[in-house]
């Protein structure tokens, strides 16, 4: 994508600040690092451009709080028309984040599974919008976490409720190329029945439902919980199916013991995707479920899960993983453009 790969392209002080802290987060550095950056942006952004350049001549930005010696150079050399080395260098290593699914990445309309700060998520739900924007994405799906995930600060209904009003006035403010879609990560209870009211899930535009917890039960009961999400009407996507972790600083997780055919066979008959979780710490589904939900026919989603914008870029992880995997595009609803996926999500109810 051209937004990724330009380098030496002269910005205003806050849009150099805003893509340094991108590209840092997609390739993984330390948040507190990367929010100095977010910080100093959101600190000089309501400010007139002249104060901001004659502080930059007279070397007094570092007195506004927010902005320490490194983002004051940043902002001077903007000021200046000077690309800051700091972001040629990040931008000479911008290239797609995992080869051989570049093709499948630029089909990808939009993205079904991301959190704000709303519940574990490190920006505000703006900021998420922006940055897909800047993708080239047409959607987004913003999915929270839903109430029982506590260590997540997941959404009570009514927080829920709140955030929808916040969604719409994204909404009026960005136009017609882009959506901001009202969206869940619903955690999937013991027994199979989702997390959240039925009242608040018909309000949102897409459901993602994920098992969060007990990931250790037997596989008959984990079988009968996992069916009895994907045959909630509400469910549209179940997402990282097995839980595992392959690595990262959570550590590793072994995956949920279930049985895949007929978990998937379920989301066939239900018309409810697969989600290709493309964090790489996941991965998940594992190689041969992935191609055994092939082989039965299931639709796929390939989710970002991003906690924080320059996350957003993960998708190319999940495209090399479903190309390898030889995935028709068209079984991958995030390929369709929005009308078509919006419909897909409210066929069952
Ligand atoms: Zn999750
Ligand atoms: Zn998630």
């Amino acid at each position: 994508m051209s937004e990724t790969t330009s380098s030496g392209e002269v910005r205003g002080p806050v849009a150099t600040l805003r893509r340094i802290a991108f590209l840092m987060e997609r390739q993984r550095e330390e948040t507190r690092r990367i929010e100095a950056f977010r910080n100093a942006a959101r600190t000089i952004l309501p400010l007139p451009e002249d104060e901001v350049r004659q502080r930059a001549e007279a070397g007094t930005l570092t007195q506004l709080s927010g902005i320490g010696p490194s983002t004051a150079a940043v902002i001077t050399d903007a000021c200046r028309g000077v690309v800051p080395e700091r972001l040629l260098a990040l931008e000479r290593t911008a290239g797609p984040l995992a080869d051989g699914g570049a093709d499948l990445r630029e089909r990808l309309r939009g993205d079904l599974h991301s959190h704000s700060d709303w519940s574990d998520g490190g920006s505000p739900l703006e900021e998420m919008a922006m940055t897909a924007m800047e993708l080239g994405h047409d959607y987004l799906v913003l999915t929270d976490h839903s109430p029982r995930l506590t260590v997540a600060h997941g959404l009570s209904a009514a927080r829920l409720a709140r955030q929808l009003e916040v969604v719409d006035a994204v909404n009026e403010h960005v136009g017609d190329t882009f959506t901001l879609l009202k969206g869940i990560e619903v955690d999937i209870l013991d027994d199979g029945s989702l997390d959240q009211t039925p009242e608040m899930l018909a309000q949102l535009d897409v459901r993602v439902a994920s098992v969060h917890s007990k990931l250790k039960m037997d596989a008959a009961p984990m079988t009968r919980r996992m069916i009895g999400a994907v045959r909630n009407p509400y469910t549209n996507v179940l997402g990282h199916c097995t839980g595992r972790l392959v690595r990262g600083n959570r550590g590793t997780r072994p995956p949920s013991q279930f049985d895949a055919r007929a978990v998937f066979s379920a989301c066939v008959e239900e018309g409810v995707a697969v989600e290709i979780n493309s964090r790489p710490e996941r991965r998940d589904p594992p190689t041969p479920l992935l191609e055994l939900a092939r082989d039965l026919g299931c639709l796929f989603s390939i989710d970002s899960d991003a906690h924080a914008p320059g996350q957003l870029d993960m998708l190319d992880y999940g495209c090399t993983r479903a190309a390898e995997a030889g995935i028709d595009p068209d079984r991958i609803v995030n390929t369709w453009e929005r009308d078509r996926l919006l419909e897909w999500a409210a066929a069952r109810l």
